[in-house]
């Protein structure tokens, strides 16, 4: 089929090419159908080695970026996951076959909306999206074991950061909209301590919201 020599693709020349080695990881890349995710007048660029809009100004990310996020969470498969910014749903699916249980929180109702029926269509029972400001969290399913926050923000947000399990893995990236972003691994210890590497620099759209 088309799109799965698409994908196939994908992972060979734009993933494993840049260093991404996790099996489990590239597994998921060939699974999930990316073009489903997009318009239809996008479906045949959905493979393609960049970011695509997806509407209200908003996008979903380059297959790269979605890769080496997921990779340096360290999944195992018992996990229990946030994510903040749904977008098309795209990354949450990728996260779906990976992991146990898959929290993903969006702040513009339509995109939300959208991407919890097609990712019910598509029979991910795994998900669970809300529509709200995901600066905050989602409190009744803390904590974390790990948090993957796909707009750019300011700063890494303190609940998040009191949502994150000790032991588990943020991923957010953090810089202004007109400034160098980057992408931070936060790590938080089984002691509580809190220790940030930058993994690469990154372009992403800005994480809004009244906080
Ligand atoms: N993960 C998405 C995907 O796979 O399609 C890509 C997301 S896009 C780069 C970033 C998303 O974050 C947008 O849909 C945007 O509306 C959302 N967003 C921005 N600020 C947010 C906030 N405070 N809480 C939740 N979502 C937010």
């Amino acid at each position: 089929m088309k799109y799965q020599r698409l994908r196939n693709e994908m992972v060979t020349k734009q993933i494993i090419a840049r260093g991404i080695s996790d099996p489990r990881v590239l597994s998921a890349m060939r699974t999930v159908p990316r073009h489903l995710f997009v318009s239809e007048a996008m479906m045949d660029q959905a493979y393609g080695d960049f970011p695509l809009p997806i509407s209200a100004g908003q996008t979903i990310s380059q297959p790269y970026i979605v890769a080496l996020m997921t990779e340096a969470l360290q999944l195992t498969g018992s996990e229990r996951v946030l994510e903040v910014g749904t977008g098309s749903g795209y990354q949450a699916a990728v996260l779906a076959e990976l992991v146990k249980q898959v929290y993903s929180i969006e702040i513009i109702e339509p995109l939300g909306q959208r991407a919890r029926d097609l990712l019910n269509k598509l029979d991910y029972d795994n998900i669970e999206t809300r529509i709200g400001d995901g600066y905050y969290g989602w409190e009744e399913h803390a904590p974390f074991d790990a948090i993957v926050v796909t707009a750019a923000a300011s700063h890494v947000p303190p609940p998040l950061i009191e949502q994150l399990k000790p032991g588990g893995r943020m991923v957010i990236p953090v810089g202004g909209r007109f400034q160098v972003q980057y992408l931070l691994l936060v790590e938080k210890a089984m002691a509580g301590e809190i220790v940030t590497r930058q993994i690469t620099a990154v372009r992403f759209v800005p994480l809004t919201g009244e906080h």
